[in-house]
């Protein structure tokens, strides 16, 4: 993988722990098989993860009523942004895949790293309402999560005491990810790291260094092209002959787009072609 740059971004207090055991397997192997590696280690750079006025230097546009998204916008145009958003805007600019290592809090990631996506993909930088989600910013781009959980994966089911992880993964890989462009990858994730085995933890570190060795090759979750819903003036609605175009088929289109339809078994964990459709 000459010339390619992976962006690993981690959100765990302690050097012990197993997420920072995925991340430093990443970073190995990575590395051995070409890559250059980049990384931000969000709690050991006491990233700062809120939103305020004081991310831009200069004047706002209304000072009387800071609206963050148009403020920080201008200021990304600008070149006004504070120096560890623009940083980090910088390594997302090299990046040709990102990996989100994290643990699952309270269904969603650490604060630090909500507050990563918030300051870091500014308006205009990583989204907006001209080239949306496929045509997004990052559409050259790959992205995944892999995150650890305390809960165990039968707990994650349609029938599970949390729910389908289908559905908790929708807000993330769809909302944030997908959003900006990002080809979003099948998620890592390593159920319950606390009280399964020494053994299976030492498995389930080997397995992601093996998928490593070739993720570049892998091929994306699929989420409906932009070219699929109306523009602006159309409310981003599906269009209407696109919806009879899917009209007959057994399962939703998406999590999200479901059009009242069972959800497609697995479309947030695993890639296209390798689930039923
Ligand atoms: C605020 C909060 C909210 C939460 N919300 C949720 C939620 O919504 N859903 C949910 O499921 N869980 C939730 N959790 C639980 C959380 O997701 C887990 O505690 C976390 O995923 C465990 O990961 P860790 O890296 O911290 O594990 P650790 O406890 O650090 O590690 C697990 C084990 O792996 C061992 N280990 C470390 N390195 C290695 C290595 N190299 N090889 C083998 N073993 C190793 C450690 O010694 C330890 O025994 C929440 C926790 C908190 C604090």
């Amino acid at each position: 993988m000459a010339g390619k740059t992976a962006l690993i971004v981690l959100a765990h207090q302690e050097r012990t722990s197993f997420n920072y055991a995925m991340k430093e397997a990443a970073v190995t192997v990575l590395k051995k098989e070409g890559w250059n590696v980049i990384e931000s280690d969000l709690y050991a750079m006491q990233f700062n993860p809120v939103t305020s006025r004081d991310d831009i230097t200069g004047n706002p546009k209304d000072p009387n009523h800071f609206k963050y998204g148009s403020e920080t916008a201008k200021a990304w145009k600008e070149g006004r942004l504070t120096k560890d958003i623009v940083e980090e805007q910088k390594k997302i600019e090299m990046a040709d895949l990102i990996i989100f290592q994290f643990p699952l809090y309270w269904f969603g990631t650490p604060a630090i790293m909500k507050g990563w996506f918030e300051r870091v993909l500014c308006l205009d930088f990583a989204y907006n309402y001209k080239t949306l989600c496929s045509e997004g910013p990052f559409k050259n781009k790959k992205a995944l999560l892999s995150f650890t959980t305390g809960s165990l994966q039968s707990m994650f089911t349609p029938s599970g005491i949390d729910g389908d992880i289908n559905v908790i993964l929708w807000p993330l890989q769809n909302g944030v990810l997908n959003s900006c462009g990002f080809k979003v990858l099948a998620p890592q994730i390593s159920y319950s790291v606390a009280h399964v085995s020494q053994e299976v933890r030492v498995e389930t570190l080997k397995s992601w260094e093996k998928r490593l060795e070739t993720i570049w090759d892998e091929k994306p979750i699929k989420y409906l092209p932009v070219k699929d819903f109306e523009d602006f003036s159309g409310g981003f609605s599906l269009k209407k002959e696109v919806e009879e175009s899917l009209s007959a088929s057994k399962y939703a289109p998406t999590v999200g787009q479901n059009l009242g339809k069972p959800l497609p078994p697995d479309s947030q964990v695993k890639a296209e072609g390798s689930r039923l459709s």
